[in-house]
């Protein structure tokens, strides 16, 4: 073992005094797993643990290692960083104390260590070298970052949470507005009748709107109904052979009337699509949605133009408008159930943020994808990919 000077209060004990420290400090060096050592001004090493062995040179013996440096042992980049350390504490006197650091090496894996580093002092308190400690914190490390980990994702939890609530309480409102307003209009044109009888004029007009509003109420509630099945994942689908064209054509057909009072130019293009198989009222209800929305969202005297074909063994059916738009950092969300955009809501354009919910559910139950292509006052096109799976023709028994 290499000799090293003890401070001056012990240098006046004995000389058993000064052998028994020694003896003390030979045992603690060969029996902790601390890793420990003593180096010279050069950072030499003086002496070294039991423990920092085991952790950094398995195998090798203390005295092969005596007069060696970092840089027989770690990598140049760890070794030039320990020996930056060791020359400031001898410049300075002052300790480096819990300096947590990642200690890398070929091989094996990495090691998270608290070091504390002091100046060596002889008798007369000169500084003749360094000596440091360090300990494995790894599992503690690891264990702080699983906290800080689950501490971020229960934050985010907390906070789609508390997002959700806010869009729940949003839609209560929404919907007591949706269905008081068809329901004002039903009982408003019920006591127009009652009072006027059934020989007013307009009688047939008055039973249009109270149909219309009815229409409305239903439509809600079918909506509402639809998303507690695909919530719980339970939307019943029936898959039949279906001429798409023709569902197109009746969905867009269907909203004319309503294009017509916006003076909204509503085109349909189709190119000879195969017969598939789908859900036809599924089908029906999700072009239901982006018309609707199309013709909801654009302003007076606008367009709207539905394309259907075929692209690389897929349907695919385009809406597009000349609309209020979608800004970029919405596009993700329009499709979580309630989500409306700022834009229609200053504008009191009425809905309730579940169309396109349904829309991308019926997209899903399909195998299919949906995808908006849209800017704030650029219009929107939302695009839906179907496989394009044809179904063989019934087979003719021979006879
Ligand atoms: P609703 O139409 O009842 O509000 P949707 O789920 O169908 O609900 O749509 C969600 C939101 O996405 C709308 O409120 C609107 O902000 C936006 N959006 C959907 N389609 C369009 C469109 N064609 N043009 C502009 N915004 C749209």
């Amino acid at each position: 073992m290499v000799k090293v000077g003890l401070p001056a209060q012990r240098q006046e004990g004995s000389e058993s005094q000064r052998e028994l420290e020694l003896t003390c400090m030979s045992n603690l060096l060969s029996a902790t797993g601390e890793r420990v050592y003593f180096k010279d001004l050069l950072s030499r090493f003086l002496l070294i643990s039991a423990g920092w062995i085991a952790a950094y040179a398995p195998g090798r013996a203390a005295n092969d290692l005596i007069g060696k440096t970092d840089f027989d042992v770690f990598s140049d980049e760890h070794a030039s960083a320990a020996l930056r350390d060791e020359q400031q504490i001898i410049r300075t006197g002052e300790p480096i104390v819990g300096k947590v650091e990642l200690e890398t090496y070929g091989g094996r894996t990495d090691t998270w260590v608290s070091t504390t580093k002091m100046p060596l002092r002889d008798s007369r308190g000169r500084i003749i070298g360094t000596f440091g400690i360090s300990r494995d914190v790894t599992a503690q490390i690891k264990a702080e970052n699983t906290l800080t980990q689950q501490a971020l994702q229960l934050r985010a939890q907390n906070e789609s949470l508390s997002g959700l609530d806010r869009l729940k309480d949003e839609f209560i409102g929404l919907v007591s507005h949706e269905l008081r307003t068809p329901l004002a209009s039903i009982l408003g044109y019920v006591e127009i009748l009652r009072e006027e009888g059934a020989n007013r004029p307009d009688t047939e007009r008055c039973a249009e709107v109270i149909e219309r509003n009815a229409q409305r109420l239903l439509h809600l509630v079918g909506d509402l109904q639809l998303l507690s099945q695909i919530q719980s994942g339970m939307m019943a689908m029936e898959f039949r052979r279906a001429d798409l064209a023709d569902i197109v054509a009746h969905a867009v057909e269907d909203l004319r009337p309503a294009a017509n009072r916006k003076h909204i130019d509503l085109t349909l293009s189709v190119t000879a699509i195969p017969v598939i198989s789908v859900d036809p009222t599924r089908i029906a209800q999700l072009l239901a949605n982006l018309l609707s929305n199309a013709v909801k969202f654009t302003p007076d005297g606008g367009r709207v133009e539905v394309r259907l074909g075929t692209e690389g063994g897929q349907v695919v059916l385009a809406v597009a408008d000349t609309g209020v738009g979608i800004p970029a950092a919405d596009q993700d969300q329009i499709f979580e159930r309630f989500y409306r955009t700022a834009i229609v809501r200053r504008q009191e354009i009425q809905g309730t943020g579940l169309g396109l919910t349904i829309t991308k559910a019926i997209v899903a139950a399909h195998n299919g994808t949906i995808a908006v292509e849209s800017g704030e006052d650029r219009g929107s096109t939302f695009t839906v990919r179907l496989p394009l799976l044809r179904v063989p023709p019934p087979s003719i028994p021979r006879s």
